[in-house]
């Protein structure tokens, strides 16, 4: 891609991860995204991030693509049938492809099996930032990196996870909305899991494999994930793919300071479908996100042309209640 097509629409994202019904944060994730694509006249993309096969239900998947219906929330390519040129657009289906840009890692000579019992079982899961977060002491990393060592390391033994070296490196970039940012990949989280020892693939990974294949120019997604685009930004100059911009916005939190969850369920879509209709609660959110002076009614595309970034305050989190 070049640079120049940076400046054509824009093709945005929503990666929900079909582990339960939606909640408010999850609609406000999906309307921000769709509105900051829509808005420049570019795509939107649904990929259903269900790579973890415990927790991932393809039941949970088709209910998001009805509540997107519900919403007015239109995607162009994507989804459980997953229509459009870079599909499957379902990530347990692409596992051809991570194989594939694993293989560049390892060719590289970057990667490592990892034997340390408390290997990243979360590796699948986008690390919210809420969730905690773990950095790697590099126990197992080898002396030298370089296939013919990493491979002995730990003969004849199953590894837990292949992990990626990460130079003691700060990343920059500007994110559209929270502006600059430096973060120091070593201190943040250490060498990555790239794959889990059961095969299971990390989010890290995957994410970039699909949104570079995938032609998405802006990731937009919750605050939470801001300093995982360090991690996403050296996976692209890696695996040779221009970044994308990216762009973050507060995340929607309850009175007690904390990020809204699956598990509250009076904000689950089931709840809010019987409390609201899809303009009241577009128009509340919109109101949340500074883009309304009033939570009065509105449809999606309604509004489109109220929509502006620098409407959106720069902050981690807004309060609902
Ligand atoms: N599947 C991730 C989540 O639901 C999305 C992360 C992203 O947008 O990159 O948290």
């Amino acid at each position: 891609m070049t640079s120049s097509q940076h400046h054509a629409a824009p093709v945005g994202r929503f990666a929900p991860s079909p582990t339960g019904r939606m909640h408010l944060g999850n609609v406000f994730a999906a309307l921000i995204s769709w509105l900051s694509a829509r808005k420049k006249g570019g795509k939107w993309i649904l990929r259903i991030e269900d790579l973890d096969p415990q927790r991932s239900r393809m039941e949970y998947a088709r209910q998001i693509e009805d509540d997107l219906d519900w919403l007015g929330l239109d995607w162009d390519e994507g989804g459980v049938d997953g229509k459009g040129p870079d599909g499957p657009y379902c990530q347990s289906l692409r596992s051809d492809i991570y194989e594939e840009e694993l293989e560049k890692l390892r060719a590289s000579g970057l990667t490592y099996p990892c034997f340390c019992t408390r290997a990243d079982i979360m590796a699948t899961q986008a690390p919210h930032e809420s969730d905690g977060r773990m950095v790697y002491a590099g126990t197992c990393r080898p002396a030298r990196l370089g296939g013919e060592l990493s491979l002995q390391a730990g003969a004849g033994r199953q590894p837990r996870a292949i992990r990626l070296f990460v130079p003691d490196t700060t990343i920059r970039f500007t994110d559209r909305l929270f502006g600059p940012q430096e973060v120091n990949l070593a201190r943040h989280c250490g060498d990555f899991t790239v794959r889990r020892g059961d095969g299971a693939w990390a989010y890290q990974l995957a994410v970039v494999a699909d949104d570079a294949r995938m032609g998405v120019t802006e990731v937009v997604r919750g605050c939470d994930l801001l300093l995982s685009s360090a991690q996403q930004i050296y996976l692209y100059s890696l695996l040779g793919y221009p970044a994308p911009e990216f762009a973050h916005f507060p995340l929607l939190c309850n009175a007690a300071g904390q990020r809204l969850s699956k598990r509250d369920s009076s904000l689950s879509l089931e709840q809010l479908r019987k409390d609201y209709t899809p303009s009241h609660l577009i128009g509340l959110l919109a109101w949340h996100a500074g883009l309304l002076p009033e939570p009065f009614p509105i449809s999606a595309s309604g509004l489109l042309p109220l929509f502006s970034w620098s409407a959106l305050p720069a902050v981690k989190t807004i309060t609902t209640d």
